[in-house]
């Protein structure tokens, strides 16, 4: 016997059971994205591998190492998208989307794709939607961004066991303030710090803030705040932030250490995280930044994003409350006897137009076999149809739940399922 193939590590199949997990939230995301007026952008896949490095930063773990690259037949080397902020970007330059609008609000779903070490909560192939408001510089747009998630999260009713982590990074000036006071402060201790935070002293002190290693974490734990070192302007543009969000009831907390992977961040950044997970607590991730257009060769325009994880969104809303599927069919139409067999798909092909969601066996298989496959798709109610049935033009209707039956002709069966609510 050939051998089964199977699938590569660290990533899922999703299948129909959990897909209508997926749906209901899919249908959440976009008509919350709807009503705070965000658009739906779909970029590649697949990018040039030099957006990443130049948009993500050759440093991060990301770019360094868990891209999925390759060449393709005219050598060019290309990457599967390991996030969508670049993208978007990319493609708001190329397509020139500044002169639709000053401000661009563009939301996105998708397959992302990192080689990490899989476990539970993180994949190789793994599903974000995300958002990027490009064009505002001020703070009631990272207000407006927060709450477009938060949001969400409460028509996903799990915004209780959610806690929204903020901090800023400021402004280019405060980061190199900040900078150079962190490095001092590490400086004479240097040789305890892990060799991944020592190589990181130079090419970004920051990322050893969030460093998980014991030694660091005990060291930074008195480090300088970069609260501390802001400017005013960001300093005035992060109050405002805070504010704005207690106006709105979004509760939050200030974490000095929250410094998240990434280069581009400036001002404020933000990650949401939930308890009822593990280690891979973290459900949603973003941030200003205000120079990532340019230096991917547009204009300088300020931007702020966040991107969230739906394997791990999943994982809390099942843990605390399943999301409200609509499984069952409305209708299973069982034939009795071989003639019909044949009549039967013009029949139910009617009542999908009508818009049932119904079903039929086509395996020519007993009438007790039919009816165990609609207990089996828990469909409300089941169709009879034999020969003196069809020679009168009528099913017999009989509810699952509660035996009731009755005689319906074929072409009131959608009103009579519909008025007795199915
Ligand atoms: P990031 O782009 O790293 O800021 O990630 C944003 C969000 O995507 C995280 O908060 C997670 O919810 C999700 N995420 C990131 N990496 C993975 C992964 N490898 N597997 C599953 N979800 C992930």
């Amino acid at each position: 016997m050939p051998q089964k193939v199977q699938r590569v590590k660290g990533v899922n199949d999703i299948l129909p059971q959990e897909a209508r997990q997926w749906q209901a939230l899919e249908h959440i995301v976009k008509q919350v994205m709807d009503r705070y007026a965000f658009g739906e952008i779909r970029p590649p896949i697949f990018e040039k591998t030099e957006l990443f490095a130049r948009g993500v930063g050759e440093d991060t773990d990301i770019v360094s190492k868990e891209m999925y690259s390759f060449s393709d037949m005219s050598k060019s080397s290309l990457t599967l998208r390991p996030e969508l902020t670049a993208g978007v970007v990319r493609s708001y330059i190329q397509n020139n989307l500044q002169q639709i609008s000053p401000v661009q609000k563009l939301w996105y779903e998708g397959p992302m794709f990192r080689q990490e070490r899989p476990q539970k909560g993180r994949y190789r192939q793994f599903w974000q939607f995300g958002a990027e408001a490009i064009g505002s510089p001020n703070p009631e747009q990272d207000a407006e961004m927060i709450a477009l998630f938060y949001t969400i999260l409460k028509e996903l009713g799990i915004e209780s066991s959610v806690t929204l982590k903020i901090n800023s990074v400021g402004d280019g000036e405060s980061r190199a303030l900040y900078r150079s006071s962190l490095q001092e402060y590490l400086r004479p201790h240097l040789s305890l710090l892990s060799e991944t935070s020592q190589k990181r002293f130079e090419s970004n002190p920051l990322r050893i803030l969030d460093s998980k290693a014991p030694s660091d974490k005990e060291l930074v734990r008195d480090a300088p705040k970069i609260r501390e070192c802001l400017n005013k302007a960001s300093a005035t543009h992060y109050a405002e932030v805070l504010k704005m969000l207690e106006a709105m009831d979004i509760p939050y907390i200030q974490d000095d250490l929250l410094v998240r992977g990434l280069d581009y961040y400036t001002h404020t950044i933000f990650e949401f995280t939930s308890d009822a997970l593990g280690a891979q607590d973290a459900i949603c991730g973003g941030g200003r930044y205000n120079d990532l257009v340019s230096e991917l060769g547009g204009q300088d325009v300020p931007a702020i994003g966040w991107a969230s994880g739906i394997e791990r969104l999943l994982l809390v809303v099942d843990a605390l409350q399943p999301l409200k599927a609509d499984s069952g069919l409305d209708l299973f139409l069982i034939v009795q006897g071989e003639d019909l067999r044949v009549k039967a798909p013009k029949l139910i092909h009617e009542w999908r137009r009508a818009g049932l969601r119904c079903d039929m066996d086509t395996l020519r298989r007993s009438m007790k076999a039919q009816m165990r496959e609609a207990n089996r798709q828990e469909a409300s109610y089941v169709a009879i149809l034999g020969e003196d049935e069809f020679g009168q033009g009528i099913v017999q209707l009989k509810n699952f739940k509660t035996g009731e039956q009755e005689a319906v002709s074929f072409e009131n069966v959608a009103s009579y399922l519909r008025s007795h609510g199915s």
